[in-house]
């Protein structure tokens, strides 16, 4: 659907993005949690993350799978960017 003036997706925190990527930079692989995502699913260095996770947007796809679990949304994930 479109024609909504503001349809910015807002970010539930779930944390599956932060594992289901790579970060090099911070020699994370995909598939394991980022040592920096906290119990509570933040950034513990939300002002300091690699321009990599800055530049990661919430989407459709995070609506499309908010029901999912965890799992199934990192594999999901991986599965869609082929990481
Ligand atoms: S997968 Fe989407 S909703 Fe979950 S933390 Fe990442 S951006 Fe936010
Ligand atoms: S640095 Fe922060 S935003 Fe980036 S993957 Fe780790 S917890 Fe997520």
């Amino acid at each position: 659907m479109c024609g909504k003036p503001d349809n910015k997706i807002e970010c539930v925190m779930c944390g599956a993005c932060c594992i289901a990527f790579d970060i090099s930079v911070l020699g994370k692989k995909a598939g394991e949690p980022c040592a920096h995502l906290t119990a509570g699913r933040q950034c513990g260095i939300y002002e300091n993350r690699p321009w990599g996770c800055r530049g990661y947007r919430p989407d459709e796809l995070c609506v499309l799978f908010s029901s999912l679990s965890e799992e199934d949304k990192v594999r999901l994930l991986r599965k869609i960017y082929g990481v």
